[in-house]
């Protein structure tokens, strides 16, 4: 069985029905500070089972003991974390409680239960401003311009440290490039609670009428059209890696590092152009300043991943695009029905 930390979110979500769709047990933990509960039940929908749920914090240490002895739990993918960069600089102390108490809490209780196989939402913030691209594994980590960024590289720092000390342990950090899109049904994809500090999420509520024009933040980067350029990866294609991910940890000890990216970079306005032509809808922009901690460009080189994992991403940009305008289509006529009912 394979617990999940934070599955009842995006990223985890789709890692849960990937797995469970592969025949794998799969249990949930989750406190739900930035998920719903229907979410189980979209999983549930997709995969003709319902995965196991506790409702609960990663970092009561008490809890996980429980976890841990009650379920036949072997391998653990912690993806649960707070996320939002301009949230981290106002409550920091909540990103690094979170994010590296909760990482350091759940790595004392897999190895008090003995389970040792544990893959990492890590993010290809650690790698900072990198002056070349694309970034492999090899660059080193930079400086995260944010509390963020700096409690993913303090959780990383923490399992390489434990890694060194219990030569029992085999884990994998999974940097992961710019997640988008939804699973194809249109059923199951990312709802965010508050206002999404992301380009999809905000471009994908302008579309759908919520908000009235999307900022385009920075329009003088030292890239193509001088708007900043990123790794957009579709999320099923993330799932999978963790998939592969989790294989490979069965057969090695120590640390391992992948990037989960495509190795293409587009800018925003390439993704803007590219949703208006997948959805048939204008997005009204505003040309703003850069945002704080941005930077210009971040793109990924996948070799890796291919090489030891046998894993590279396959759906397109349009494919991205086409699928999260799916989902939003789809949640936006679910709370029609919910407010007509
Ligand atoms: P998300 O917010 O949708 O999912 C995180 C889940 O963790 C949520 O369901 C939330 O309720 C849960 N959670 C938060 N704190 C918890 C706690 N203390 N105890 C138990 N559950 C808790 O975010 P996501 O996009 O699915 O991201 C998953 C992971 O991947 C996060 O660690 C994030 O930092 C990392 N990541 C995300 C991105 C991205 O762009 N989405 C990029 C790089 C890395
Ligand atoms: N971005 C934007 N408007 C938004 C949100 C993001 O122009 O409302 C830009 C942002 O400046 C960056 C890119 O879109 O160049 C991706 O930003 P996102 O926050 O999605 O990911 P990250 O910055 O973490 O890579």
């Amino acid at each position: 069985m394979i617990l999940i930390t934070g599955g009842a979110g995006y990223i985890g979500a789709h890692v849960a029905l990937e797995l469970m769709q592969q025949g794998d047990d799969v249990l949930i933990l989750d406190n739900l500070c930035n998920s719903y509960r229907s979410t189980l039940d979209r999983i549930a929908a997709l995969s003709g089972r319902r995965p196991g749920f506790i409702q609960g914090d990663v970092r009561n240490r008490g809890l996980l003991d429980t976890v841990f002895a009650d379920y036949p739990i072997d391998a653990v993918v912690h993806c649960a974390g707070l996320k939002a960069v301009g949230e981290s600089v106002r409550e920091p102390l909540r990103y690094y409680d979170t994010n590296v108490g909760g990482t350091v809490t759940l790595c004392q209780a897999m190895a008090h239960a003995g389970v040792f196989n544990l893959l990492f939402s890590s993010s290809a913030t650690v790698y900072g401003d990198c002056a070349t691209m694309p970034i492999d594994e090899t660059c080193a980590t930079g400086q995260p311009t944010n509390p963020y960024g700096q409690s993913k590289l303090m959780a990383e720092n923490v399992m390489q440290s434990m890694v060194c000390s219990d030569e029992r342990w085999s884990v994998g950090l999974l940097r992961y490039f710019n997640p988008i899109g939804a699973h194809k049904s249109g059923l199951l994809g990312e709802a965010p609670t508050s206002t999404p500090n992301n380009l999809l999420p905000y471009l994908l509520q302008v579309a759908s009428g919520q908000r009235a024009a999307l900022s385009v933040f920075g329009r003088d980067y030292d890239t193509p059209d001088g708007t900043g350029v990123r790794d957009y990866i579709h999320v099923v294609d993330l799932a999978e890696g963790h998939v592969k991910a989790l294989d490979a940890l069965r057969t090695q000890r120590g640390v391992q590092i992948w990037n989960l990216g495509t190795g293409l970079g587009y800018s925003v306005l390439e993704v803007v152009r590219a949703f208006e032509k997948v959805s048939g809808v204008q997005v009204p922009l505003v040309f703003e300043g850069r945002r704080a901690g941005d930077i210009a460009r971040c793109w990924a080189n996948p070799e890796k991943a291919l090489n030891e994992l046998g894993w590279s991403a396959r759906r397109s940009l349009d494919r991205m695009l086409a699928d999260a305008w799916r989902w939003e289509c789809h949640l936006h006529q679910e709370e029609a029905t919910t407010l007509v009912s």
